[in-house]
């Protein structure tokens, strides 16, 4: 603050008028001549020339302190800014292919995602010639992915083997996780393929949501089994040339995470042994509909827009053809005209849809 700011800024009306020449010598201006304060109990009237950070200060110490950090840290960010570009560009390079292959990887998931989820809205419309190419296109990614990582042995890891990585280091690790996690994917969506290929008298459209539900719980049971013996072995290898210490903390990390992977597939495992039961069953969401039921409601689906197929009366009353309920009830637990609830549960990979999760662990 400068010296005289508070001299000449602050203000006195409670009528008591403190001259500083003697207390605060200090505070006196340069010249010598003696200053007046007015202070006020209340009040402050910081002048226009005083600094509004240091009148900051004085009022409350943390929130300028924890701006200043900041400030601190953008200035620190702005200096290194063009060294860390050109650290970046290096591990871009360094890393340009795995980069590459995991760009590829994942536009090619979303890309494949996308299309059977289609196919599957299509139903009975589906173009069988757009599923073969999809299938094709999953078994040469597949394929190109193991002929490439071939010296590593990556495939060892969809048969619960370890890779020829030596050493056995954190990159490593993450890197062979993340392509068998992707592999595993392609295969599901693969089979999600094949089902999309059998005819409509082998596997009509409820059966088809059915399998297709299965075949998705299925991959991420495998998915999260996966990794494991990888993770298992870095942790317990890891820190084993350091002495036997550091070996059994190593086991002890091992098993804790064995631990917590086993309960979190025992829950996957639950959530399988269901799905088993509704493939197994089959479910109704309502009971046909009579001629004079489809007469009353006008003769036109609500969904399709079209004549009724297979009409179908829910609890609320409401008549619908049965492929459009089934499709509606993929994704939605309630009639699509009125709010009844007619479902407990909505069994979202039904509609031909992968899980976007990458299973690192
Ligand atoms: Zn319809
Ligand atoms: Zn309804």
């Amino acid at each position: 603050m400068q010296p005289n700011s508070s001299q000449e800024g602050t203000h006195l009306r409670n009528g008591l008028s403190l001259t500083l020449q003697a207390e605060l010598p200090s505070r006196t201006t340069p010249s010598g001549a003696a200053g007046t304060i007015h202070s006020d109990a209340n009040e402050r009237h910081p002048t226009s020339d005083a600094d509004p950070t240091d009148s900051a200060d004085l009022d409350s110490g943390e929130p300028t302190t924890s701006l200043s950090e900041l400030r601190c840290l953008f200035r620190w960010f702005q200096k290194s800014l063009p060294f860390l570009i050109i650290l970046s560009a290096k591990l871009v390079l360094q890393h340009a292919l795995g980069l590459a292959v995991g760009v590829g990887l994942f536009t090619t998931f979303l890309d494949v995602n996308q299309s059977i989820q289609t196919q599957v809205f299509l139903q009975a419309c589906h173009a069988k010639l757009h599923c073969v190419w999809l299938l094709l296109l999953l078994v040469s990614s597949t394929l190109l992915l193991s002929y490439t990582f071939l010296p590593q042995t990556l495939y060892n890891c969809l048969v619960f083997l370890s890779p020829t990585f030596e050493p056995l280091g954190f990159w490593e690790v993450l890197w062979a996780v993340g392509i068998t996690n992707f592999i595993i994917k392609f295969l599901c969506m693969g089979i999600k393929c094949l089902l999309l290929l059998l005819p409509a008298s082998l596997l009509n459209y409820r059966a088809q949501g059915r399998w297709l539900l299965l075949s998705e719980e299925l991959a991420q049971v495998y998915q999260a089994a996966a990794p494991v013996p990888l993770w298992f072995r870095y942790l317990v290898t890891y820190q084993e040339a350091d002495g036997n210490p550091a070996l059994t903390v190593g086991v002890l990390l091992a098993l804790l995470y064995l631990i917590l992977k086993l309960l979190g597939l025992y829950g996957q495992c639950k959530s399988l042994l269901k799905t088993v039961r509704i493939v197994l069953k089959s479910e109704h969401t309502g009971t046909a509909a009579t001629r004079s039921q489809c007469m009353e409601a006008g003769d036109v689906c609500p969904i399709c827009q079209g004549e009724y197929r297979e009409p179908q009366s829910l609890i609320c009353q409401h008549i619908i053809c049965d492929q459009c309920i089934a499709l509606w009830f993929n994704r939605e637990k309630s009639c699509p005209l009125c709010p009844t609830v007619i479902t407990e549960k909505v069994y979202k990979w039904k509609d031909g849809a992968t899980s976007a999760y990458l299973q690192i662990y």
